[in-house]
């Protein structure tokens, strides 16, 4: 009898065991371009964790490697299925359990849409803020396996920190709860921020206790233009001092991409920051004062939200504005805030050694940049050379205290770079982990752990 035959008898006729490789082939990989993928033998939609737990345990038994899959937004191939592999997708988990007010916490199943959670948080005056550009359809439990990140990053920080219990799925099957709903809590080894970036390596999370904060007033928006990255990048450095809940920058080559396409006014500028506020309008005088001491050509700000689209309007543009131009290879590295300009500099650098358009823009509040390799379509030579290029400018990131990755994941594409920056003892503790919560290596073999 065949793995599929087996499962089906396990799980009943009714589940939603999918073998058909006309459809499993679209659950083969995710967002990132040049990573390895394969058709899964079979994609299990799981319906409730006792069915994740029944596969897991066949799993783990006949040394079947599965992959957790949420939305396949992600960027470093983490969800990409591997040969002989079964995808077990949390897409149909997707209710919003419980939403405590009084206590602010919810609790979710893993295949909750991020914004679907902001939106119902949103009725009762509350936000669920975690906020990665893909949040209108990538899920709660894909963000806890990545610990995604966003723009509000500077302030709220990123996915762990709004994260307070797990239910988890182990290669055995075993189903384990881990962390409290409480507020605080520290009885334990603090086992769930283990999972919480773990790359679905560790274990399959089922159920997610966030937080809820009661919800931001709009934000006023500030916009500056300034000639050089180095004052722009300096700018930001300075402007971190209002409390920032978002501080972007983008730089020339980004500028004129999206010149090309949508002329909004930034042909003459070298650098943009955008910024904004949660608290009162008036801080944004004083900032524009700020901007001033580092050269700004212009600076406009508002708080009616309407407005506010339009002023981010650049940022939102930036990234369509570059996939115009030919395929990217998006890098996702984290320097200190105050080496931003050096890795622009650098990157400037290999762009003109490897011959390709590298345009970097990202979050200047936490340094996370996503300098963005361009090359022509179906140029395999410049795919070549976009692929080196990508590895020089993790490389060149970790040269300026910086990480290989600092929202998108190791995956299976950055695991060469991981050596550079964690010492051999952390990748031993790393394995050990990993021996003991998955003895026969079935969970997203050859991801994030090098
Ligand atoms: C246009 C665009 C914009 C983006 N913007 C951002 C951004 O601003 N910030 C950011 O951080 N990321 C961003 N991303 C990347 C991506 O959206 C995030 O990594 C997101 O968290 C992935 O969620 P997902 O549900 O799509 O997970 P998937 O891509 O399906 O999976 C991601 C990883 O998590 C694992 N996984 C998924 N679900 C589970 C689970 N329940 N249990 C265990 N493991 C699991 C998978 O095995 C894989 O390793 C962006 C992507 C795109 C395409």
């Amino acid at each position: 009898m065949s793995h599929i035959s087996h499962l089906r008898d396990l799980l009943g006729s009714d589940a939603l065991l999918i073998s058909d490789p006309n459809i499993t082939v679209s659950y083969s990989r995710d967002h990132a371009v040049f990573a390895q993928s394969a058709s899964p033998f079979a994609v299990l939609l799981a319906r409730s964790t006792q069915e994740i737990s029944t596969a897991l345990r066949y799993a783990s038994e006949h040394g079947i490697p599965v992959v957790a899959r949420g939305a396949g937004s992600g960027l470093s191939g983490g969800a990409n299925a591997t040969a002989n592999s079964l995808v077990i997708s949390l897409e149909k988990m997707n209710q919003i359990i419980t939403i405590d007010a009084q206590n602010l916490w919810a609790r979710v199943q893993a295949g909750v849409i991020n914004l679907d959670l902001d939106t119902a948080a949103k009725e009762l005056g509350l936000a669920y803020l975690p906020d990665p550009a893909s949040r209108s359809w990538s899920t709660i439990g894909g963000n806890v396996a990545t610990n995604a990140g966003g723009m509000c990053c500077v302030k709220y920080g990123v996915t762990s920190q709004h994260i307070r219990a797990l239910q988890v799925v182990l290669a055995s099957g075993e189903i384990i709860e881990l962390g409290s709903a409480t507020k605080k809590g520290v009885t334990t080894l603090d086992l769930v921020h283990l999972f919480v970036g773990s790359e679905g390596t560790l274990g399959i999370v089922t159920e997610i206790t966030a937080n809820l904060q009661v919800r931001p007033s709009p934000p006023a928006t500030l916009v500056a233009t300034f000639p050089t990255i180095d004052l722009a990048s300096s700018a930001a450095h300075s402007l971190l001092q209002y409390g920032p809940s978002m501080l972007e920058i983008l730089d020339q080559t980004t500028l004129q991409a999206v010149e090309a396409w949508h002329p909004l006014g930034f042909e003459i500028a070298g650098a943009v920051v955008l910024m904004q506020l949660d608290e009162r309008k008036e801080r944004c005088e004083e900032a524009l004062l700020t901007c001033a001491r580092f050269e700004m050509i212009d600076g406009v700000f508002s708080d009616d939200p309407k407005d506010a689209q339009d002023l981010l309007r650049v940022r939102q543009l930036a990234y369509l504005a570059l996939e115009r131009m030919g395929s990217v290879l998006l890098d996702d590295v984290c320097v200190p805030v105050g080496q931003i300009c050096a890795l622009v500099q650098g990157v400037e650098n290999i762009a003109a050694r490897n011959n390709l358009v590298i345009a970097v823009f990202g979050h200047a509040g936490d340094g996370n940049m996503h300098p963005t390799i361009v090359h022509d379509h179906g140029d395999q030579e410049g795919a070549r050379r976009a692929i080196v290029a990508f590895g020089e400018i993790i490389e060149l990131a970790q040269s300026l205290g910086g990480t290989a990755s600092g929202e998108h994941g190791i995956g299976s594409i950055k695991t060469n770079f991981v050596h550079n920056e964690v010492s051999k003892e952390v990748i031993e503790i790393q394995h050990g982990i990993k021996k003991l919560l998955d003895p026969r290596s079935i969970l997203n073999p050859g991801k994030k752990l090098p």
